[in-house]
């Protein structure tokens, strides 16, 4: 369970929402003001796809995807700076920039509907979050990784203006993003995550939610920083 042993709330502020709403530039600001850990949990799902794929594994043998992550040492290299994202090792391999692709995020989407990759992956972000201090970024960690979270926030957006940024985002690491296949590819991500029969994307009942259409990550930023004032720590 991710609470600890009192009950009491976790020193963890957790931040969810749906593909390209500015959830990881947001998430590593508030990281950055705290001075908590950032835990970027669609960074691990985009590494277990990359292993899958990587070793030819098929989405439809339970057996041989739960031999696999028996196997698999999946490791977080701290981001560079504020703008870049976390890198992610997969035993051993540095395969940050492979898993940042819209390919890859599909991958990882279907790969996140899997239950042993969930109970895994699940089980790896409590561990973290027992150490306390964290920024949480995802679609479940409000709801199912810690819903004893003492912050919790659920940012939202229209998917055209999500699949704007995306391709802007995409853009300034060099790779080249069609608008209308980002878009396709975002609704469809936002329908995986929402429609799988696990931990689906949702906003935790005690979630503060943020329509961020129209404002600026740093408008994002200082209404969230905003509102952990006011709760107080
Ligand atoms: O956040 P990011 O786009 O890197 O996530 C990639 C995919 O990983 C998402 O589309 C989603 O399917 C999955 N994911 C998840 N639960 C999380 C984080 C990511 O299912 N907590």
């Amino acid at each position: 369970m991710s609470e600890n042993k009192s009950g009491e709330k976790q020193n963890i502020i957790t931040i969810d929402g749906p593909s390209g709403v500015g959830k990881s530039s947001v998430s590593r600001k508030i990281a950055a003001a705290t001075g908590f850990t950032y835990l970027d949990t669609g960074a691990m799902y985009r590494g277990v796809g990359w292993h899958f794929l990587h070793h030819k594994v098929s989405l439809d043998d339970v057996a041989m995807m739960a031999a696999k992550l028996a196997e698999l040492e999946l490791e977080l290299l701290p981001a560079p700076d504020e703008s870049s994202d976390v890198g992610v090792l997969v035993n051993g391999e540095n395969v940050s920039a492979a898993i940042r692709t819209p390919e890859m995020a599909m991958v990882a989407s279907r790969v996140s509907a899997i239950p042993v990759v969930r109970e895994i992956l699940t089980s790896i972000q409590r561990n973290y979050g027992e150490k306390g201090k964290i920024v949480a970024e995802g679609r479940d960690t409000g709801t199912i990784v810690f819903p004893r979270a003492a912050y919790k926030f659920f940012l939202d957006a229209e998917p055209e203006e999500r699949a704007r940024r995306r391709v802007l985002q995409l853009q300034a690491t060099g790779v080249v993003a069609d608008f209308n296949q980002i878009l396709s590819m975002t609704l469809e991500r936002d329908k995986n995550d929402s429609e799988r029969a696990i931990a689906p994307l949702s906003k935790a009942l005690d979630a503060h939610c943020i329509d961020t259409t129209g404002i600026t990550i740093q408008q994002v930023v200082e209404k969230i920083l905003q509102i952990i004032a006011d709760t107080g720590r």
